[in-house]
C-alpha cells in the first residue's frame, strides 16, 4: 500500500481512523497516525460537543433562574432580587448539569426502587449537583477554553 497523499511513497501506518495509507512523513504529522481529513473531523467534532455543553449549561443557567424564585430559593422573604441574586441563580444552574454529570459517574448504578424513591434520589440529586456544580462551574470552564484554544490551532 502507498501513502493516500503521496502516490509514489510506501505507506508505513495507516489512518487510526479510516485506514488509509500513510508514509513516514505524513504519518508524523501529528501525535497518533491519522489524516488530515480526519484530524479535522475529529477536531470540528469536539469543538461541536463543546458548543453543545455550552450550550446545555446556559439553558440550564436560563431555566434554573426563570424557575428558582418560583422554588423560593435563592431568595429573602419579601425582598427585591437584586443583580447579584440574578446572577447567582443563572450561575447556580448552569453549574447543576457538570455536578449531575460528575455524580452519575460516581455513584453506582442499576439500584432497583420504587418510582416514590426515584423522585426523591432525583430532587436529592439535583440540590447535590447544584451545591458541586458551583465549585465545578469554574474549573471545568477554564478546561473547555483550553480544549478549545488548542483545537483552534
Ligand atoms: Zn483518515
Ligand atoms: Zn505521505
Amino acid at each position: 500500500m502507498n501513502c493516500n497523499n503521496h502516490t509514489e511513497v510506501v505507506a508505513v501506518a495507516t489512518c487510526n481512523e479510516c485506514n488509509k495509507g500513510l508514509c513516514k512523513e505524513c504519518a508524523n504529522i501529528y501525535t497518533i497516525p491519522i489524516c488530515t481529513e480526519c484530524n479535522d473531523r475529529l477536531k470540528s467534532q469536539e469543538k461541536f460537543s463543546i458548543y453543545k455543553s455550552i450550550g446545555i449549561s446556559i439553558f440550564c443557567g436560563i431555566l434554573f433562574w426563570i424557575f428558582a424564585p418560583k422554588l423560593g430559593l435563592f431568595m429573602e422573604n419579601g425582598k427585591e432580587l437584586t443583580l447579584g441574586i440574578h446572577l447567582l441563580q443563572f450561575y447556580a444552574g448552569a453549574g447543576i448539569i457538570w455536578g449531575w454529570n460528575i455524580l452519575t459517574r460516581i455513584t453506582p448504578s442499576g439500584w432497583i426502587l420504587s418510582i416514590y424513591a426515584w423522585i426523591l434520589l432525583w430532587i436529592f440529586k439535583f440540590f447535590i449537583s447544584m451545591i458541586i456544580g458551583m465549585f465545578v462551574l469554574p474549573v471545568v470552564l477554564c478546561i473547555y477554553l483550553y480544549r478549545y484554544i488548542k483545537l483552534s490551532r
